[in-house]
């Protein structure tokens, strides 16, 4: 891969004259480290592989006032697009195999699908932001190259989850 080597040395010592100016003092390892860091990540193409999924529920929420629409029980037909990053391997040619994603997701799929959202531990008030994270929680054993949760809920209206 072609990078510039000015523009990466400009960045490097523009980053520590910073660290020097807030006090800030790092190891001889810790600064190696992320130097090889910043080099690997240049080296490696990452790339962003997606899946969606979809799910019918039914919700309603508790902490919006009564007289909120929202507050009414009420059904969705759920987006979920789930992404991870990685590298693109030599010979695979891809990132993942799409298939391992739908494995992972399938368990917490079928917790979702056709059930009241409010009724599962953790989902007591189900807006798409909880459910963003909810969904993280429970994927991010099985599925560590994940990089993102989009939800949506209509088709104008979700959130995006990167994680904390
Ligand atoms: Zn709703």
């Amino acid at each position: 891969m072609d990078y510039n080597i000015q523009a990466i040395l400009k960045q490097l010592e523009y980053r520590a004259r910073d660290c020097l100016r807030k006090n800030y003092s790092f190891s001889d390892e810790a600064i190696e480290s992320a130097i090889d860091s910043t080099f690997d990540s240049m080296k490696t193409p990452i790339m962003r592989l997606f899946k969606e999924f979809t799910f019918e529920a039914a919700h309603r929420l508790p902490n919006v006032p009564a007289e909120h629409k929202c507050s009414r029980l009420h059904g969705h037909s759920f987006v979920v697009k789930i992404s991870v990053d990685g590298e693109v391997g030599e010979t695979t040619g891809w990132v993942m195999d799409f298939g391992e994603i739908k494995v992972a997701f399938k368990p917490i799929l079928e917790r979702l699908d056709h059930y009241y959202l409010n009724d599962i531990p953790g989902l007591e008030n189900p807006t798409s932001e909880n459910l963003a994270r909810w969904i993280w929680k429970e994927l991010i054993a099985t599925l560590p190259q994940l990089s993102e949760i989009e939800i949506r809920e209509t088709c104008t209206s979700g959130c995006i989850y990167r994680g904390d």
